[in-house]
């Protein structure tokens, strides 16, 4: 069991560069997943490239145990890394590809084939050792992939994106199956993603990125209930940011005076609320109640949003669409914030 210390980790590609990542410092805890979640350009593949040893901080350090793994070789890192190009050699065999990391460590010919048989039957592939790569689908690849990082346990597995190029139902089945690994092998795994849902749904932590920095750490539930900043809300699909003074009684706004949870920040700052915790059509007696006009609608299917404006803000619903077949667009609704679904952002 291994736990990775990420300590101000900064890379800039080339001397007077901006930093790609800057000073980024997180622990994946052992035998835990951590997801590096984050827009496309934000850092996360070389987060990943650094602690696998194929490219060098420009300053920082990375511990696997307390141990800098800065002076030691990639290949003796005990870090496997997969990225979304699974890259199999397309000449050796489906059970020869999955092998070969025990035939490079000089592991015994029947050991390795008792190892490759127990680890094809692990990632559903039973009895397809002497395929050739180029006769499986994509989803049959990606897990070939998989079987051969793992089956030499590595301390630590790095996922690049592991499930980008797959469909949607592949895409779900192999998130369940690295999920279930995981958890089974209890490997200290760091998973890198631009998709939200992935995210919170693999990840025991999470680290959102933006622009080469870490901007929260935490787990999933944070992310939704407990944004540290506005980018962080937005990130995670909020829209509602009303602007006011918390007096430790009350939320003094344009919109209302609102009533909010003792632990929330005090002073002048911004509440959010998320858009499917916003109560509609509520008698007056709710609390942090107020009139809103509904502005539009838009049906999404298993849900419909519904864009509101008072006076001085505007702000959006979630809702079902049965729900939102009741109302009119042009139409007064009485709206609640419920006290416990509003956070005080920093
Ligand atoms: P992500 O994985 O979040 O998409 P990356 O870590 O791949 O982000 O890239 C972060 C930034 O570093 C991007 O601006 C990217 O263009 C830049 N970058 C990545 N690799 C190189 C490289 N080898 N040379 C120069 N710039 C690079």
């Amino acid at each position: 069991m291994t736990e990775i210390h990420i300590e101000n980790l900064t890379k800039r590609y080339g001397k007077n560069a901006d930093p790609a990542v800057e000073s980024f410092s997180l622990i994946a805890e052992s035998g835990k997943m951590t997801v590096i979640l984050g827009p496309s350009g934000c850092g996360k593949s070389t987060v990943l490239k650094s602690i696998a040893g194929l490219i060098s901080p420009s300053n920082g350090d990375i511990r696997f145990d307390k141990k800098s793994i800065l002076p030691v070789r990639p290949e003796n890192r005990s870090a496997v890394m997969m990225f979304q190009d699974h890259l199999l050699f397309p000449y050796m065999s489906v059970g020869e590809n999955i092998g070969f990391g025990l035939k490079m460590q000089k592991r015994a010919k029947s050991e390795i084939h008792q190892l490759v048989l127990k680890m094809l039957d692990r990632v559903q592939l039973k009895g397809l050792q002497d395929r050739s790569p180029s006769e499986l689908s994509g989803g049959q690849q990606q897990r070939v992939a998989l079987a051969r990082a793992l089956i030499v346990e590595p301390d630590v597995l790095l996922l690049d994106e592991p499930l980008s190029n797959l469909d949607a139902h592949l895409r779900l089945e192999m998130r369940d199956l690295i999920r279930s690994l995981q958890h089974e092998m209890q490997i200290t795994t760091l998973f890198v993603t631009h998709d939200q849902e992935e995210a919170v749904v693999l990840g025991d932590k999470l680290a959102l990125m933006l622009n080469g920095n870490l901007r929260q750490f935490g787990k999933p539930e944070d992310f939704y209930n407990r944004p540290e900043d506005h980018s962080v809300a937005k990130f995670f699909g909020s829209q509602n940011f009303i602007s006011g003074v918390n007096s430790g009684n009350c939320f003094t706004s344009s919109l209302s005076n609102l009533q909010l949870l003792p632990d929330c920040n005090r002073g002048k700052g911004t509440i959010t609320i998320r858009p499917e915790n916003v109560l509609i059509d509520v008698p007056t007696s709710a609390e942090n109640n107020f009139p809103a006009l509904l502005v539009k609608k838009t049906y999404l299917g298993t849900q419909t949003r519904l864009y509101f404006a008072t006076e001085s803000e505007r702000f959006e619903v979630l809702t079902n669409p049965g729900k939102a077949l009741l109302l009119k667009e042009g139409q007064k609704v009485q709206v609640s914030f419920p006290k416990q679904s509003l956070w005080m952002l920093t």
